[in-house]
């Protein structure tokens, strides 16, 4: 199975050397990936229980997702979009009655669809709205996390994220997650254009805000003419039991952000949703990026998401995110440094009993990667458990064994 002839050891050493110290990876050198499974160098076989961060939807190389890549990766990579391709076309028309918007506008990744929708949202507020020129706000929330750029890290309250990257932009105002009453509060100037939320915070160690708090918040923005945008970068496509998470409370943003999942992690792909009166504001040379909408990225991800559909990942989700949650919930019984579970579908999170800035979290990771499942902290106390929806129960029941065996030898060393 392994053909790699260094060993994880002299491979994390290159990357330690040549590479930017942007990352802190588990030790951990892979090699291949078949669904549920990874495996390093040394041939050695792993659950994936982060799934390149919710990714991997569909599981690792996906024969019918690898499949279309391979087909038009004979046929036609990249055009740019100074010409028409014959694969965008028929993607838009997939993808947005898909997820039920009149438009699409095409990126690569997360970070540059959140950057595209609070373009969008901005010139909205201008050329739709009224509101006076360079003065638009965004409401963001506390302990957000929707990717890495100047302007994105500039409303993030995450110290490492932002520390020595400033000067920031402006335009961005904090408030509370989950928390009704700050947002109805914020929204009351005038001069608010858009909500910027994740309908569950992921990076923050998956915090599941209160049933209904969507919905109000969709009704609070809808009632002062402000833009509901989800981010549903990590959380869309079938992750948390539904396709996407606002689906939990059938509410439906005004604008949508996805990436990740949309490609099943084989191309980076990522997209803005939006209805033409939005959509509209963007006009030729406003926008755009040179691999945005490449007829690889379309053929991938319109396979992506049939495999979504035909596989009923989002009802598999939904069924063994329950079982996971209810074995999660036992350990949390039997080991008192298990303090709480949280999660829906198969996005979930355990938050250890210690101090956010231990090293508890990591410790239990490296443990469990020796034990054959790879998980990743998001914070020093907090797990997050994210495995390719392709899961079976018996595969799952597995990973709980792994999980409980790891946790026990733990607390007992
Ligand atoms: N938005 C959310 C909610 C995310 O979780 C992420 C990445 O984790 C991003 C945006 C950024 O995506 P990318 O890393 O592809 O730029």
């Amino acid at each position: 199975m392994a053909t790699a002839t260094k060993s994880s050891k002299e491979l994390i050493a290159l990357e330690d050397k040549y590479g930017a110290h942007n990352y802190h990876p588990i030790p951990v050198v892979l090699s291949k990936g078949e669904g549920v499974h990874v495996w390093d160098v040394e041939g050695k076989q792993y659950f994936d229980f982060l799934s390149a961060y919710s990714a991997v939807n569909q599981g690792h190389c996906h024969p019918r997702i690898v499949g279309a890549l391979k087909d038009q990766a004979d046929q036609l990579t990249l055009t740019s979009r100074a010409f028409y391709n014959d694969a965008l076309g028929e993607y838009e028309e997939y993808v947005t009655h898909y997820f039920g918007f009149d438009k699409v506008l095409p990126m690569n990744t997360g970070a540059e669809a959140v950057e595209t929708a609070i373009k969008i949202c901005r010139k909205w507020a201008y050329e739709v709205k009224g509101i006076v020129e360079n003065e638009a706000k965004i409401i963001v929330a506390e302990n957000n996390f929707h990717g890495r750029t100047t302007t994105i890290v500039s409303f993030s309250n995450d110290e490492v994220a932002a520390e020595n990257f400033g000067p920031f932009t402006p335009g961005f105002e904090r408030i509370p997650y989950n928390d009704v009453d700050a947002l109805a509060k914020a929204l009351e100037d005038d001069k608010v254009a858009g909500f910027l939320v994740e309908p569950i915070q992921g990076e923050a160690g998956v915090f599941v805000p209160d049933e209904g708090y969507l919905t109000k918040a969709a009704e609070l923005c809808k009632a002062k003419n402000v833009l509901f945008i989800a981010d549903e970068v990590q959380t869309g496509i079938a992750r948390t039991g539904e396709l996407l998470a606002c689906d939990h409370e059938e509410v439906k943003p005004d604008m949508l952000i996805l990436g990740k999942a949309i490609s099943g992690g084989v191309f980076p792909v990522s997209a803005v949703l939006a209805n033409d009166e939005v959509m509209m504001v963007i006009k030729p040379g406003q926008h755009g990026s040179t691999f945005g909408g490449n007829p690889l990225a379309a053929r991938v991800a319109i396979a992506a998401l049939e495999v979504v559909k035909d596989e009923k990942l989002a009802e598999n989700a939904k069924a063994l995110g329950e079982l996971f949650r209810s074995e999660m919930n036992k350990l949390k019984e039997e080991f008192s440094i298990i303090n709480l579970v949280r999660g829906k579908g198969l996005l979930n999170a355990v938050v250890i009993n210690d101090s956010e800035d231990s090293s508890t979290a990591w410790d239990i990771c490296v443990k469990l990667a020796e034990n054959g499942l790879l998980a990743k902290p998001t914070h020093g106390n907090i797990i997050r458990f994210a495995p390719p929806l392709v899961m079976n129960e018996e595969q799952l029941m597995e990973c709980v064994s792994i999980i409980r065996n790891t946790i026990a030898e733990y607390v007992a060393a």
